[in-house]
């Protein structure tokens, strides 16, 4: 078994061993080079302290010294170099209290989390596998290092972690391994928005995004997004639907490509749906109003998970208007005020949004829709291809042209540039300078 590693991967083992060290690659590059899959990164553990390293090579980042990690630069790319350590006590379900370096790579090996993470690679030894990990590989398991309840004591994000890589793999949680997350996962509300964040991502721009109801039914996530499981539990009998709430949001998110604002939006897109339901007298569900409620839900939701204001107000925006309608014959002017109400940078994506959620609703009623989708693509990209103006700065005038031809600067501005965006909407022959500037007098005096 031999396992090809980049060059510069080789050669920070080789100036290791060379002075005298023990070198192996270890943890996720080794799994995924077992599966024939693309390491994300190549991460290195030696006997060498953080100071040796250092003192090896040329160019070198001291990442987290006091966790025992060096970067090293190789050709514009960094490498993660780490001095076997044993993790102190854990205090807190999050972070080890102190690291002791060891010399002994399996001492480092134990304190990983599962055995599939637990492999270490070198050229000489070849594959150290203490923990059966190769064959929990071979046979698509997801196991704890040891006994699973105490390892999940000691970080309860191990739980995100395990039902994240079974849905990046295709894997299952071992039995064992599952009734302890199920058990531990009241622990998860000790970690840290930052870190459940980062594991939710990974898991929704996965493979299998709808494994997210393994964590529901683990009982985790009604410790960070309780909003979830009120889903897993809310039927919608009508026409349009053939799952309920939760499972047509999980299929949602597998019919749209992994790209993280959008998988994000179809996991919110429906947030609302439990609060907004109601019954009518023949039994059928209704939603009334629940894409506002979800864009509300959906930026509470991503505040209270620390995500950046830039994605906050894209998700929102998309969810927001998931359910857009322009009916059995859109016209190019019902487009363009869409676009402008969306935004032309993300309207493309809100067509991708849509055409998912449809795709995830009852079969008999998705080719309605799919011929209206199919029109509004057609008619917006005429649309791009004309230059149409949607948003302000497309027109052909700016404030400072309205002011140069005499009108006070002010908050007026924006009104007569508002308006007149909204002439062009109508008739986008009407984008002349001239005309516009004309019509901005005109609109000035009928303002002030
Ligand atoms: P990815 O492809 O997502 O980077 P990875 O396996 O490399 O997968 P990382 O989070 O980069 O995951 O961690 C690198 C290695 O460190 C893991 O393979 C595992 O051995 C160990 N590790 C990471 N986080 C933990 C943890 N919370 N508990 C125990 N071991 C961990
Ligand atoms: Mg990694």
């Amino acid at each position: 078994m031999r396992i090809d590693m980049p060059k510069a991967v080789s050669g920070i083992l080789k100036t290791l061993q060379r002075a005298g060290y023990e070198a192996y690659i270890v943890g996720g590059c080794v799994r995924d080079a077992l599966l024939r899959r693309e390491p994300s990164d190549w991460d290195i553990t030696t006997d060498a302290t953080p100071g040796q390293v250092q003192a090896l090579f040329p160019k070198t980042i001291p990442t987290g010294i006091q966790h025992g990690t060096v970067t090293v630069r190789r050709q514009g790319v960094s490498y993660e170099v780490t001095t076997y350590r044993v993790d102190g006590v854990y205090e807190d379900a999050r972070h080890p209290k102190d690291v002791t370096f060891t010399a002994d790579l399996s001492e480092d090996l134990r304190r990983r989390d599962f055995t599939i993470n637990a492999l270490a690679y070198n050229e000489k030894q070849g594959l150290i596998d203490l923990f059966e990990g190769e064959k929990d590989l071979k046979e698509g398991i997801v196991r704890c290092v040891g006994d699973a309840r105490e390892r999940f004591t000691e970080d309860a994000l191990r739980i995100l972690r395990a039902y994240r890589f079974a849905a990046q793999l295709s894997f299952r949680v071992e039995d064992e391994t599952h009734a302890a997350a199920c058990e531990m996962s009241g622990r998860l509300v000790m970690i840290s928005a930052e870190r459940i964040r980062g594991e939710l991502m990974k898991m929704i721009c996965s493979a299998h995004p709808e494994r997210i109801i393994d964590l529901y039914e683990a009982g985790a996530t009604a410790h960070f997004f309780p909003e979830w499981d009120l889903c897993m539990n809310t039927p919608q009998t009508n026409p349009y639907h053939c799952y309920d709430v939760g499972k047509h949001i999980a299929e949602s998110m597998r019919a749209i490509r992994p790209d993280p604002v959008l998988r994000l939006t179809m996991l919110l897109h429906d947030i609302a749906k439990p609060q907004t339901r109601s019954v009518d007298a023949d039994g059928t569900d209704h939603f009334y109003n629940h894409p506002e409620k979800s864009a509300d839900m959906a930026r509470e939701i991503m505040k209270r998970l620390k995500y950046d204001n830039a994605t906050i107000r894209r998700v929102t925006n998309l969810v927001r208007h998931h359910d857009m309608h322009l009916g059995r014959t859109p016209t190019k002017r019902m487009i363009r005020r869409m676009m402008h109400e969306v935004g032309r940078e993300d309207f493309p994506l809100l067509l991708e949004v849509i055409e998912a959620d449809n795709a995830a609703k009852a079969p008999s009623c998705r080719a309605e829709k799919e011929e209206e989708l199919a029109r509004i693509r057609l008619l917006h990209a005429e649309i791009e291809e004309a230059k149409d103006a949607v948003e302000t700065r497309d027109l052909a005038i700016t404030g400072n042209d309205l002011i140069a031809s005499g009108i006070a600067p002010g908050a007026v501005i924006g009104r007569i540039l508002e308006t007149l965006l909204e002439e062009v909407i109508e008739d986008p022959s009407r984008n002349k300078k001239e005309y516009l500037s004309e019509e901005g007098k005109r609109l000035y005096e009928v303002y002030v």
